[in-house]
């Protein structure tokens, strides 16, 4: 019998991995999506990318996922005449609206908004939050700072604003571009970065429409202060570590993790936690001990997926970094107390036909100890409802198009198929049993809990479940 993963992989592709070659390895070595930078990159090495990756699928005869990860409103500060200066603790440091090159003493600063947000005593983070500024004396056009952490900064790095809700929204004009290009070649998640409020996933989804799924990277505290109305406009949510890290303490980051991935179980949206996972692997074959438990560590909390970044996109070992999600996401499967601590948290069944249907077949599949829980789905949606459950078994999702399946590759515990519409009830367990049997889900003798809608063939509705026995 297959061995099921619940807990599904998204590498970053980059300069290492956006080939053919290295795509097939990720996949081969367990990768489910594969992430797409906007950050980096053209339109013309991303459409060659994506066309890389529906090769590899159609080899490999399973869907890929492909999630176009939007740049959004990143702040950066200018050039530097130097192309990069010393900043010296205790020193001033002058910021100033407008593109003049800068120096020791002073950095050209291109956003408004940032100006228009200071006050004095306001902490200015730069280069993921490794030079510290507090603001002494502001105006529209400028800011006076005292260095707090000290540094070498370089041209166009990164500024955070902690705490600070700024008036922009999530999509830039590049923003617009790129998910234009992105829906036209069929990506299956797009995510906005620097989400701060719900109306930001609305201005997406009226670009949108239902052509992509949305995935809402949590990554400003402003988002976490609305986070059940966030949650409840995306479609999918990322724990974005990275840049999250700079703008609340470290220490609060773990918590905040475990908060949101029990809020996106409650609210059935899959959860991906991202960023530095394996870090040490960007340039060694193994991980530190302590990044095999953060791995670990969001796999017992119930996360859809985990992600590698930089260890795929621009490591020297991106293979053996999925290889080694996968044995870490296999190892904490093996453990008893898995159960125990995913069943720690158990949302509780929504009155909704299909919440009920399916948290009855999870019941049943626990019971009966079936072999794979098997949905019949149009839109995905009753997949999505079963993981919620995170259920005992596999959920085999039996979908009619190739785009709900790759989309549901990041969906916890499932396995999507495409087949063939069937207009007859009869048909459709032969051929759940037929493809149950083909992929190892179950042997003769085994058992299969269905969940079905019914009149066959009306999306949105999921009112009946059934015991299959296996010839
Ligand atoms: P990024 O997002 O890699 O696009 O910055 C993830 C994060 O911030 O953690
Ligand atoms: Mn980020």
């Amino acid at each position: 019998m297959r061995h099921h993963r619940y807990t599904k992989i998204l590498a970053t592709l980059g300069p290492a991995t956006a080939n053919p070659t290295a795509i097939a390895e990720l996949a081969e070595a367990g990768a489910d999506l594969f992430r797409i930078n906007f950050s980096h990159g053209s339109h013309e090495t991303h459409a060659a990318t994506i066309d890389a990756i529906r090769t590899v699928e159609r080899d490999l005869g399973r869907p890929l996922g492909v999630l176009g990860d939007l740049q959004g409103p990143k702040l950066r500060v200018g050039r530097l005449a130097a192309g990069s200066a010393s900043l010296t603790p205790g020193a001033d440091f002058r910021l100033e609206l407008g593109d003049e090159a800068g120096d020791e003493s002073r950095a050209p600063l291109a956003h408004p908004e940032i100006f228009a947000a200071l006050q004095p005593g306001v902490d200015l983070l730069l280069d993921d939050g490794r030079i510290h500024l507090t603001v002494t004396e502001c105006g529209p056009d400028y800011a006076q700072t005292r260095v707090v952490i000290g540094g070498t900064l370089s041209d166009r790095k990164g500024v955070n604003l902690p705490g600070a809700a700024l008036p922009i929204s999530a999509l830039t004009e590049k923003d617009r571009a790129d998910l234009a290009f992105a829906l036209e070649m069929g990506v299956d998640w797009l995510a906005l970065s620097f989400v701060q409020r719900p109306e930001d996933l609305m201005e997406a989804r009226a670009l949108t429409d239902r052509r992509v799924g949305l995935m809402a990277k949590l990554e400003k505290p402003s988002a976490l202060d609305q986070l059940e109305a966030v949650i409840a406009q995306a479609d999918a949510v990322m724990v974005a570590r990275g840049d999250l890290g700079v703008e609340i303490p470290p220490e609060d980051v773990p918590v905040v993790q475990s908060g949101i991935i029990d809020l996106c179980r409650g609210a059935g949206k899959p959860v991906v936690v991202a960023t530095q996972m394996l870090d040490s692997m960007v340039r060694a074959p193994r991980p530190t001990r302590a990044e095999a438990s953060d791995v670990a560590t969001a796999v017992y909390q119930g996360a859809d997926a985990v992600m590698l970044s930089a260890e795929t996109a621009v490591g020297d070992y991106p293979v053996a970094a999925v290889q080694m999600m996968d044995r870490i996401i296999e190892r904490v499967q093996r453990d008893p107390r898995y159960r125990l601590v995913l069943d720690a948290y158990t949302p509780p069944p929504r009155r909704t036909d299909a919440d009920v249907i399916t948290t009855a077949a999870r019941q049943m599949a626990e019971t009966l100890d079936a072999s794979a829980i098997v949905t019949y789905t149009y839109s995905g949606s009753t997949a999505f409802r079963a993981a919620r459950r995170r259920p005992p078994a596999p959920i085999l999702a039996l979908t009619p198009t190739l785009e709900i399946a790759r989309r549901l590759m990041l969906v916890w515990g499932v396995t999507a198929k495409v087949v063939l519409h069937r207009d007859r009830f009869e048909e459709m367990v032969r051929i759940a049993i037929e493809v149950a049997k083909t992929d190892g889900f179950v042997a003769p003798g085994g058992c299969l809990v269905m969940t079905v809608g019914l009149p066959l063939g009306s999306p949105g509705t999921t009112n009946g479940v059934r015991i299959v026995h296996v010839p």
